[in-house]
């Protein structure tokens, strides 16, 4: 089975910056590198970036990626920030018409951004397909990302800081694939000094 990581953001586009400068776009990175040196390490899964260098990749060219790849887990990596200095702790999203949350919804909107800051135009999704294989395929899809969640939250309270509500979900433009389960993994806030200590930490990752 393949696992597609995709660290976020990218060449022109930087993602989030810390008020130390640290960028996003490097810390997800460096991230990404080190999951997929560890999966490839265990040898049961082949783990394939969507970006093996500094370079921009528009979110539509990251989903094309897992698919292309015949993907069993789409799996997209972030760290964002808030205004709220104090918050801490990963997050996992899975997509979703409606955000369960204001805060879900921000970070979607930021997130979905990434194409502009590279000048590329936001296209709206108009895809209409009323096949009913198509409908079960992505009800199905869904039911896998929401699965791998939870496994995720359970495995990560052992191994890190998780957000107090790290199970939530938005309409993230790059968990749109139809037949690819896709979560979207936030490690941390590059607002939360604890979070960024632990993010630019090549012991933590
Ligand atoms: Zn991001």
């Amino acid at each position: 089975p393949v696992v597609v990581i995709d660290p976020g953001h990218g060449g022109i586009d930087i993602g989030a910056t810390s008020k130390h400068g640290e960028q996003e776009k490097n810390i997800v990175f460096e991230f990404a590198r080190a999951l997929q040196a560890k999966i490839t390490a265990e040898g049961r899964l082949q783990a394939i970036l969507t970006r093996n260098e500094d370079i921009f990749l528009p979110l539509n060219e990251r989903v094309k990626r897992a698919r292309d790849n015949n993907a069993s887990l789409f799996l997209s990596i972030h760290a964002d920030t808030l205004a709220e200095p104090h918050v801490e702790g990963a997050t996992i999203y899975t997509l979703s018409s409606k955000a369960s949350d204001l805060e879900a919804a921000h970070i979607a909107e930021k997130e979905n951004l990434a194409d502009q800051s590279a000048g590329l135009e936001r296209k709206e999704d108009t895809e209409d397909v009323s096949d009913i294989l198509f409908d079960l395929t992505r009800r199905e899809t869904h039911n896998y990302s929401r699965d791998f969640s939870k496994i995720l939250i359970s495995k990560w309270k052992d191994a890190g800081s998780l957000n107090k509500n790290p199970s939530r979900s938005a309409g993230f433009v790059v968990l749109k694939a139809y037949d690819v389960p896709s979560v979207l993994l936030e490690l941390g806030y590059l607002s939360s000094e604890k979070d960024l200590s632990r993010l630019t930490s090549s012991q933590w990752r």
